[in-house]
């Protein structure tokens, strides 16, 4: 199975989901931008994976109503927008 490396965060209230991540190169904020974000000081583009906190798994994400839930499949249940972590592949 695919391994993802964790998006550093930043401690402030914007940005994807409750945080803002940083660029895992230059520690730029990320700008999201159709789906991706973007590194505007090294012009990077990342793919976003939501990964579950308890077990680094990616979630499956569902939509419904409009809302966004984020569900893990390996027994964590759904996972709250606030405890998500984000990560990336190379
Ligand atoms: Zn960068
Ligand atoms: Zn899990």
């Amino acid at each position: 199975m695919a391994e993802y490396n964790v998006f550093p965060t930043a401690n402030a209230a914007l940005g994807v989901g409750d945080r803002v991540l940083l660029c895992a190169v230059c520690l730029n904020p990320l700008q999201p931008e159709k789906g991706e974000l973007i590194c505007a000081n090294c012009s990077r583009h990342y793919q976003p994976v939501a990964l579950c906190p308890d077990c680094g798994k990616p979630l499956e994400v569902m939509t419904a109503c409009g809302a966004i839930d984020y569900f893990c499949q390996l027994g964590h249940g759904l996972i709250s927008r606030r405890r998500l972590v984000y990560g990336y592949q190379e």
